[in-house]
């Protein structure tokens, strides 16, 4: 359990290095060493080490030294520091914590006393570990819809003014497409309110199969509407992959307790204008035009495509 923390050694003296380095390895940890400050902040610059145990007298740069050139820097991950004092001098103790040592202990130590201070480090690290990922999580369900996992209306509003901006700044072609399921309201009446549910898990699954991952993204803008904005893309192109979708939702067959259940949709596209692109609201204006052409898809008697020129 308590593995898989690198550790960076700095150890001027040869034989305490070694001997360090037996105690973890035989713990089952992965070790480097380092004879001195600068060439431990060397590989620490080189490859990050969540675990560094520094001696404190060393040439060129000692462990005091060190703990404040890593303390220095912006780090992602925390940086678990214990200090190995050749005495207890205790106000070489309270300099090196201030320093930003997290622990010390003295030579000549005891390796289980070593091993156990490690340990509470390695717990800290943990710790950490879980924390980011629970921060990961929140942060994905603030911005995620929790029924289809596409981005939610908050998502939208913050990150498509971003899209706009870079298109204009790079001057780049980019699209979007409204899209609204046919007579869901129906599904919902004859199947159920949670095959209903089922239906959109499957009507996002399917688009996010079709679209170019990392670059393209889906965005819920209401109950049975969605957004897919498609960066690097012009009309032509937005126009395509909207005939894509629309045949492939047309094939798909959703099967639901025993039974099997079928839909179309209806589809608006647009270009982003880069003439009205950096007035304000053209985020909105975008979304509408789309809607405007979605609802003229309906019109004209749904599972369509319709955009400029269409
Ligand atoms: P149209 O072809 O004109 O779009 O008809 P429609 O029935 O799809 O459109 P309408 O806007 O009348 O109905 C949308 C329905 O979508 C009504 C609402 O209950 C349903 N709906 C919205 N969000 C959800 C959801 O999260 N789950 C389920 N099961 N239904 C939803
Ligand atoms: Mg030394
Ligand atoms: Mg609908
Ligand atoms: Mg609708």
């Amino acid at each position: 359990m308590y593995q898989n923390f690198p550790i960076l050694i700095a150890e001027d003296n040869p034989v305490s290095g070694k001997m360090l380095e037996k105690i973890l390895v035989r713990e089952g940890h992965k070790v480097i060493l380092a004879e001195n400050g600068r060439i431990a902040m060397e590989k620490f610059n080189n490859k990050f080490y969540p675990i560094i145990v520094t001696d404190w007298m060393m040439p060129e740069m000692n462990g005091l030294e060190l703990c404040k050139a890593i303390r220095a820097g912006d780090r992602q991950s925390y940086v678990y520091i214990i200090l190995v004092t050749a005495n207890n001098d205790k106000q070489k103790v309270v300099a090196g914590l201030e320093a930003g040592a997290d622990d010390y202990i003295t030579k000549p130590y005891n390796p289980a006393e070593l091993i156990a201070r490690l340990n509470t480090g390695i717990r800290f690290l943990r710790l950490e570990e879980s924390l980011k990922k629970a921060n990961e999580e929140i942060r994905k369900l603030s911005i995620k819809d929790s029924l289809t996992g596409s981005y939610n209306r908050a998502f939208i509003s913050q990150h498509l003014p971003q899209e706009l901006k870079r298109a204009i700044r790079y001057n780049r072609p980019m699209s979007l497409i409204f899209c609204d399921i046919d007579h869901f309201k129906r599904i919902n009446d004859t199947f159920g309110h949670s095959a209903g549910d089922q239906v959109l898990k499957e009507f996002v699954r399917i688009l996010s199969d079709s679209i170019r991952m990392n670059l393209d993204w889906i965005g819920r803008y209401g109950g049975e509407e969605f957004l897919i904005i498609l960066p690097e893309t012009d009309i032509h192109g937005a126009y395509f992959l909207a005939e894509r979708l629309r045949k492939k939702v047309e094939a798909m067959v959703i099967g639901i307790m025993e039974q099997t259940i079928s839909i179309t949709a209806s589809f608006g596209v647009t270009e982003l204008n880069h003439e009205t692109a950096y007035e304000a609201g053209a985020d909105e204006e975008l979304i509408n035009v789309a809607d405007q052409y979605m609802y003229k898809a309906k019109n004209e008697g749904r599972n369509m495509v319709k955009g400029p020129g269409l």
